[in-house]
């Protein structure tokens, strides 16, 4: 039993698929840029939570990650922080003539994707980092501009990121990270094929994909997508 494997044990971290980075316990040791750091602190995280203790280094090292873990549990940093942290590195001179979303993220609803951004805008606070969100209920014309403009981040829901794909063709070869968060409530809302067509607007991105449980269905949509993915469930184990 070594190290890696107490902790997950300690913390009821339950890992599945090939060889897993070891869980870290402080945000201090993950790598992460100074100014993340200091956002992570001012946001008033002092230890990451048990889903960040595995899937921030997992997904900083490029895995592909199922990740299942309660409501309330910090999944929402847990994939914000390694996507900020890949966007200050590939823009350390904050370049903002190199813009281009390095990174999408789908939500089942509005109200998730407004969460997300705003949770995106206090962690990446002063880096080279900007996010559009492209939801409903807001002019699509703003949110194009907005894109246009130059961002690293897309926040969506999946019919309105395709509406917005189909009226522009927007330059989505840089993506290196697809977030997909609450994905059980998306294939639940009958988005499967809407989050395919957007995943093969992409090439060949990290996955980082989010369920309340792992069902068979969302083990199949992972596996479309991605091969040697890292499954990490928080608590109970195999749910
Ligand atoms: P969920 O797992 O349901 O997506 P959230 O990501 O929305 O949960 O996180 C729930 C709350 O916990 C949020 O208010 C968030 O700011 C806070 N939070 C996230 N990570 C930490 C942390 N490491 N320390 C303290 N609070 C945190
Ligand atoms: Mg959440």
């Amino acid at each position: 039993c070594d190290q890696a494997e107490l902790l997950r044990n300690k913390l009821e971290i339950h890992v599945k698929g090939g060889v897993i980075p070891a869980p870290v316990l402080a945000f201090s040791s993950c790598g992460l840029p100074q100014k993340l750091l200091q956002n992570i602190e001012t946001a008033g995280y002092v230890m990451p939570t048990p889903v960040q203790v595995q899937v921030i280094p997992a997904a900083l090292d490029g895995r592909s990650l199922l990740v299942s873990a309660d409501t309330g549990s910090g999944k929402t940093a847990s994939f914000l922080i390694p996507i900020i942290s890949l966007c200050a590195k590939l823009y350390p001179n904050n370049n903002s003539n190199l813009r281009k979303p390095l990174a999408v993220v789908l939500t089942p609803t509005r109200e998730l994707g407004i969460q997300v951004e705003d949770q995106a805008k206090l962690l990446g606070k002063g880096l080279p980092f900007k996010t559009a969100l492209v939801v409903g209920g807001d002019p699509i014309a703003r949110q194009l501009y907005r894109i246009q403009q130059g961002v690293e981040l897309i926040i969506g829901t999946p019919g309105r990121l395709i509406d917005i794909l189909t009226k522009q063709d927007i330059e989505l070869s840089d993506v290196k990270i697809f977030g997909l968060d609450e994905v059980d409530c998306m294939l639940q809302r009958g988005f499967r094929d809407q989050v395919m067509q957007i995943f093969r607007a992409l090439s060949q991105p990290q996955l980082l994909m989010y369920s309340a449980t792992i069902s068979q269905d969302v083990e199949k949509i992972a596996s479309c997508m991605a091969t040697d993915i890292v499954t990490v469930s928080i608590g109970k184990p195999n749910r």
